[in-house]
C-alpha cells in the first residue's frame, strides 16, 4: 500500500540525487530572480555584409546573481523552460526588448531593430500573438523593428492553431526568423509554407568553415537556398576576418559574432552605432 508520512517525504529528500537538488535549488532562485529584477538583456549587434554598419542587435538574457555574478542563459534557460518560469520569463524579455529598441530611436540606434529568442513553450501558447501586441503597443515601437527568432521544430508539424499564430505576426508586421539553421529537421518544407524573413545559420557550421569542406558546403547550400527563396541570411559566431570573407564572397547579407561585437549593454551598443554607422 502506498504510505505517504513525513518519514517518507524524508526518505525521498534525502535520496534525491545532487543533480536534482541543484536544478530545484537553481529553479527556486530564479523565481526570486524575477522578484528581485536581477535578469537583464545584452544585445549583440547584426552588421551589414556589404557596409558594416548596424542593421540590428539580438537580445541576450543574463542573469545577475545575489552574490554578483552574471549566468548565461544555457545554464538557466532548461530550468526555466522545464519549470514552465520561460512563460515569465519571455513575457518579460518581449517587453524590456520592445522597451529598449523604442528608447534606441531617439538616439544613435535610429533604425536598428531588436530581435528576441522565443521558446517553444512560449510560441506555443494561444495568447503569444496577444503577448507580442501587448509588448509593442506598450513600448509604443513600430512593429518591423521587432524580430521574432523562432526554431525549425516549431514549424515542422504545424496546427491549425500555429499556422493562424505566424499569418497573426506576419500581419502585424513583425519580422520572423530561424534561429539555430541548419541544425534541426531536414524537411525543408516549412520554408514554403511559412512567411520567414531571415535564415540564421548556426553558429557551429561557422566555427569549422575554415578549414571543414563540408561546413563549408552546408554554408554554401543555406546561402544559396536563403538568396533563392527571397530571404536575409545571417552568420552567427563570425570570430575571424577569413570566416567574415568567405560568408560575404558566398552573398551571406549579415553578420553577428565577437568579430564584431560581443554583446554588450545598451550604453555600448549606442558607441558601436556611433563609430561605425547605423542603420
Ligand atoms: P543563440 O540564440 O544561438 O544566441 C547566440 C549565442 O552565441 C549567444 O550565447 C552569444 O553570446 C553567442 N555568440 C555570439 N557570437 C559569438 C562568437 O563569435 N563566438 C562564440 N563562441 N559565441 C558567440 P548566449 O548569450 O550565452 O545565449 C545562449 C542561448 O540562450 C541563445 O543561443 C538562445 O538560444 C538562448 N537565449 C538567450 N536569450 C534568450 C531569451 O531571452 N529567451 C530564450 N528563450 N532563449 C534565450
Ligand atoms: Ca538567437
Ligand atoms: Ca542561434
Ligand atoms: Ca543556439
Amino acid at each position: 500500500a502506498k504510505r505517504a508520512g513525513r518519514n517518507d517525504y524524508h526518505f525521498y529528500i534525502s535520496s534525491m540525487d545532487a543533480g536534482a537538488q541543484a536544478e530545484f535549488d537553481l529553479e527556486n532562485a530564479l523565481r526570486a530572480a524575477l522578484a528581485r529584477s536581477e535578469l537583464f538583456l545584452d544585445f549583440q549587434p547584426r552588421v551589414d555584409t556589404s557596409d558594416g554598419r548596424m542593421l540590428g542587435a539580438e537580445a541576450l538574457l543574463r542573469w545577475r546573481r545575489t552574490d554578483g555574478t552574471v549566468c548565461r542563459p544555457d545554464a538557466f534557460i532548461p530550468i526555466a523552460e522545464a519549470s514552465g518560469l520561460i512563460l515569465v520569463i519571455g513575457a518579460w524579455v518581449l517587453k524590456e526588448a520592445c522597451q529598449a529598441c523604442r528608447d534606441w530611436q531617439d538616439g544613435p540606434l535610429r533604425d536598428v531593430g531588436v530581435s528576441v529568442n522565443i521558446s517553444q513553450l512560449q510560441f506555443g501558447r494561444e495568447n503569444f500573438l496577444q503577448l507580442v501586441m501587448e509588448a509593442l503597443r506598450e513600448a509604443g515601437l513600430p512593429p518591423h523593428l521587432l524580430e521574432l527568432e523562432l526554431t525549425e521544430s516549431m514549424l515542422m508539424e504545424p496546427t491549425d492553431a500555429v499556422r493562424q499564430r505566424i499569418a497573426g505576426l506576419k500581419s502585424l508586421g513583425v519580422n520572423l526568423s530561424i534561429d539555430d539553421f541548419g541544425t534541426g529537421y531536414s524537411s525543408l518544407a516549412y520554408l514554403r509554407r511559412f512567411a520567414i524573413d531571415t535564415l540564421k545559420i548556426d553558429r557551429s557550421f561557422i566555427a569549422d568553415m575554415a578549414d571543414d569542406p563540408e561546413d563549408a558546403s552546408v554554408i554554401h547550400a543555406i546561402i544559396a537556398l536563403a538568396i533563392s527563396l527571397g530571404k536575409r541570411v545571417v552568420a552567427e559566431g563570425v570570430e575571424t576576418q577569413r570566416q567574415a570573407d568567405l560568408l560575404a564572397a558566398l552573398g551571406c547579407h549579415e553578420m553577428q559574432g565577437h568579430l564584431y561585437s560581443p554583446p554588450v549593454d545598451a550604453a555600448r551598443l549606442a558607441e558601436f552605432a556611433r563609430r561605425r554607422g547605423a542603420a
